[in-house]
């Protein structure tokens, strides 16, 4: 497969144009044409000499991605759901101006995307994870499911988080690269603590982040506060324990800066006091904020969320041991709502797709 027109990176194009004897100037002006003015192809580039464009069309895809579908409507969460070029299908979600989201000013629109088509990594409380891995997205596909909603909706993103289908840290490399592209001025020039990866503990990975000059924020969702518990719900607990994982956090947050939590509330599963306790001893280790969020119902799983105020119960206790522990909204604006059930609302879509054909 080639590598798409949104994968592409100035300073690569740079070299592109040197090897052939263009003037160095051409790369600034097509990575304008394709993340400022965003058109998706290069004939549309029409100060360009043919010959270049010929030759760039030879090396680079077009972008095939088709938005074929868009549920819900301006004011509230919208889903996209994708057609890739190998047919295979993803979901962004865009999810409006929120209180409170990821601390974020509430005039800020977020968009959540997908890094991979389908998840390996089978947490028991995620409907990605429940049909398995078919393969990463590479970097184009990735930027474009923001231009494609930016065009799409008309509204301008403000934060990107990879919170929805897929582990990003399993796509490490194009993840970066995507990043790169999402942040750098000459391409969609979101600032870096707007950017958030969300990850389910590859320590591996996460103590390789800490190398990298990368400014964007870490969250991981830890669900658990401990093996037993978390082993339960994550297999990925399996392969890097608690104990692996943060020592790798620590290393994390002591050569970088901090990274927040997400735990998921499931009744009966790890909502209890003790595991309270123990998950506010871990966020004070790494002085990370906890962000709680309400299981949300998921086809063919028993769980559930525990009631509103076993909710509040649980971040109270967070609270009294001096962390800081914001409760989501049951509904609305709920992004794990929005993003973490990806998988299953694309097959049905897919499904319904196909009666409707
Ligand atoms: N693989 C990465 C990123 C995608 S999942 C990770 O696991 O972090 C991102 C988030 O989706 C999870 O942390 C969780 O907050 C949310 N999520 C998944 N399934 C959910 C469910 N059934 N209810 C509520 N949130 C869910
Ligand atoms: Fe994969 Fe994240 Fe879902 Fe776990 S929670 S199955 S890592 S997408």
């Amino acid at each position: 497969m080639k590598p798409s027109l949104t994968g592409i990176i100035l300073e690569e194009l740079a070299d592109f144009l040197r090897e052939r004897g263009a003037p160095s100037y051409r790369a600034k002006q097509i990575t304008d044409w394709i993340y400022k003015k965003r058109v998706a192809s290069f004939d549309a580039m029409t100060d360009l000499p043919n010959e270049l464009r010929a030759e760039l069309t030879a090396e680079f895809d077009t972008p095939k991605t088709e938005v074929v579908r868009v549920l819900g409507s301006k004011d509230t969460t919208q889903k996209f759901l994708f057609r890739l070029r190998d047919q295979n299908l993803i979901e962004s979600v865009l999810i409006p101006a929120s209180p409170a989201l990821y601390g974020q000013p509430s005039d800020r629109r977020t968009i959540c995307v997908s890094s991979q088509v389908g998840c390996a990594y089978g947490c028991k409380f995620c409907a990605s994870g429940l049909e398995g891995w078919t393969r990463n997205l590479d970097a184009g596909e990735i930027v474009e499911q923001l231009i494609a909603v930016e065009e799409k909706s008309g509204e301008k993103i403000d934060n990107v988080v990879f919170m929805g289908m897929g582990e990003p840290l399993a796509n490490l490399k194009n993840l970066l690269r995507a990043i790169r592209i999402i942040n750098a001025s000459w391409g969609l020039g979101i600032g870096a603590r707007h950017i958030t990866v969300s990850t389910s503990g590859l320590a591996p990975q996460i103590r390789e982040l800490a190398n990298e000059s990368t400014q964007f924020r870490l969250a991981l969702s830890l669900h658990g506060a401990t093996d037993e518990v978390r082993g339960q719900i994550m297999p990925v607990n399996r392969r890097y324990p608690l104990k692996v994982l943060l020592e790798a956090c620590d290393y994390y947050v002591a050569k970088k800066r901090r990274m927040m939590f997400e735990y998921i509330l499931i009744a009966g599963v790890n909502d209890t006091d003790e595991q309270a306790r123990e998950l506010a001893k871990i966020a004070r280790r790494l002085s990370a904020k906890i962000n709680l969020i309400p299981y949300n119902t998921v086809e063919g799983l028993e769980w559930s969320r525990p009631s509103r105020a076993r909710q509040k119960g649980f971040q109270s206790i967070l609270r009294r041991h001096g962390v800081v522990a914001t409760l989501r909204r049951e509904k609305g604006h709920d992004i794990a709502a929005a993003c973490g059930q990806l998988r299953l609302q694309t097959k049905q879509a897919e499904r319904e797709l196909r009666l409707s054909v």
